[in-house]
């Protein structure tokens, strides 16, 4: 990923076409009292739509309103879905930005290519932000630690049952208030290492943000609530012995020695924006980051002698997340005293001061939406 900010184009205007029937204020007063993630929508969506004659066309903001698809859409039947997911911060001054979206538009486009997709230029989908987030600025929240989630995917609409790349898709934005993952301090969660089950695997659609990589992790991770644990970590499917992610967040670990090491990009390991901008920090603070191969075995051990002082996950949604213990079939270990260590606490600290504006913005990283 480039770590410098794009100078975009001027994309696509959106048309906003308002709602008729907008949540009154105090029924988004209401709704913004009560945060929960990814429960309650905002007035508008942002769309726009691809077929090959007039192709990215019609982008415009409307009321959020069920979509009108065939019961043939392909979509529907061999899942051309693919998503991403970023937010929207209100700064003291009443602005509104968001944090590397020029990234999460690039990632977009390389998951449209993996799922044969037609790519959304870059101006346009940082178009449809601004777009959305101007019509419905009132349900950017105010309240400490909160945002506006965004959610942009795209999906193959044409009726057709062939097993063909569809010719018609339609790119949607969809916005949800959401307050502080952590609201009484960080939680750190408890792992389960799936062992039977992978994710993602070589050569398959691992490194795309493509919905049915998360369809894949879904009954793990309700083996892994049978256990009794929050998430669910996936190894690698080629030796089912290195350690690659959870199944919506990416991995660290951090030494005695300072040493902190994630899983390199292999093709099935998802390259989150949190983890490339930590990369980041932790080089230009001068610690020891590497991107390297981390055999289960070796963490496993690592822990229990002390070694690994701290384990964390990380991602747009939660910033970054403490572990506190790692299990699976015949392991079960606690990492350091279980709470969230420095190394973690820090990250997370300098990564919300910059996405809410409370640190200078060193690296360019944040574009006002509004
Ligand atoms: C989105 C996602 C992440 C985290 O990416 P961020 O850009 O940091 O939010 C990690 N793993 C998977 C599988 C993901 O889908």
């Amino acid at each position: 990923m480039s770590t410098q900010p794009d100078v975009v184009d001027a994309g696509a205007a959106y048309t906003v076409l308002p709602s008729s029937s907008p949540c009154t204020s105090e029924e988004r007063a209401t709704a913004l009292a009560d945060l929960r993630f990814g429960v309650t929508f905002t007035d508008h969506m942002a769309r726009a739509t691809w077929t090959p004659d007039a192709q990215w066309h019609a982008h415009r903001v409307e009321r959020f309103a069920p979509l009108q698809l065939s019961p043939a859409a392909s979509v529907l039947h061999y899942a051309q879905e693919i998503f991403e997911g970023l937010k929207a911060y209100r700064h003291s001054d009443g602005s509104v930005w968001s944090f590397r979206p020029e990234v999460n538009a690039r990632r977009f486009a390389a998951s449209a290519r993996r799922l044969a997709m037609p790519e959304l230029p870059v101006a346009d989908f940082l178009g449809s932000l601004t777009a959305l987030v101007e019509t419905d600025l009132e349900w950017v929240p105010a309240s400490d630690g909160a945002s506006l989630y965004l959610r942009p995917f795209m999906i193959a609409t044409e009726p057709f049952l062939g097993v063909r790349p569809s010719h018609v898709y339609d790119y949607v934005v969809i916005a949800s208030p959401v307050g502080p993952y952590f609201a009484h301090g960080f939680q750190p969660v408890s792992i389960w290492v799936a062992q039977d089950y992978h994710r993602a695997g070589p050569g398959g659609t691992g490194a795309a943000k493509f919905g049915g990589n998360y369809a894949a992790s879904l009954l793990p991770q309700q083996a892994a609530h049978a256990h009794g644990f929050d998430q669910v970590c996936f190894l690698d499917a080629a030796t089912g012995a290195n350690l690659e992610e959870l199944g919506g967040m990416n991995v660290f670990v951090v030494g005695a020695d300072g040493r902190v090491s994630t899983p390199a990009l292999t093709g099935s390991i998802l390259e989150g924006v949190t983890r490339s901008s930590i990369l980041q920090l932790l080089a230009e603070d001068g610690c020891d980051v590497a991107e390297t191969q981390i055999p289960l075995a070796d963490l496993l051990a690592g822990i229990r002698s002390g070694e690994v002082r701290e384990v964390f996950a990380c991602g747009t949604a939660a910033v970054v997340t403490p572990i506190g213990r790692l299990a699976g079939e015949g392991f079960d270990v606690t990492v350091g005293d279980g709470g969230p260590g420095p190394v973690t606490e820090g990250l997370y600290r300098r990564l919300t001061d910059i996405q809410f504006g409370r640190a200078a913005d060193q690296h360019g990283w944040m574009r006002q939406l509004v």
